[in-house]
């Protein structure tokens, strides 16, 4: 089953190419932050590679008058 291949890029968690499943445990997944990296899909057994994509976001506020 195909699925949108807007579906798969700066998602959330990995998607599955082929079938669209979600990795919800990425945290074994990546040994280089850099690039690529092949996986097996646990649902369809088709590979795949992915890369993390990191997103910076910031937070800022109103500093206290006890820090000044
Ligand atoms: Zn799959």
């Amino acid at each position: 089953m195909a699925v949108d291949k807007q579906d798969h890029t700066w998602t959330d968690r990995p998607v599955c190419p082929h079938c669209g499943h979600v990795v919800r445990d990425d945290s074994e997944m990546f040994e280089d932050l850099e690039g690529f990296d092949d996986f097996d899909c646990p649902q369809c057994g088709l590979e795949y590679r992915c890369r993390r994509n990191v997103v910076f976001r910031y937070s800022t506020r109103v500093p206290e008058a006890t820090d000044a």
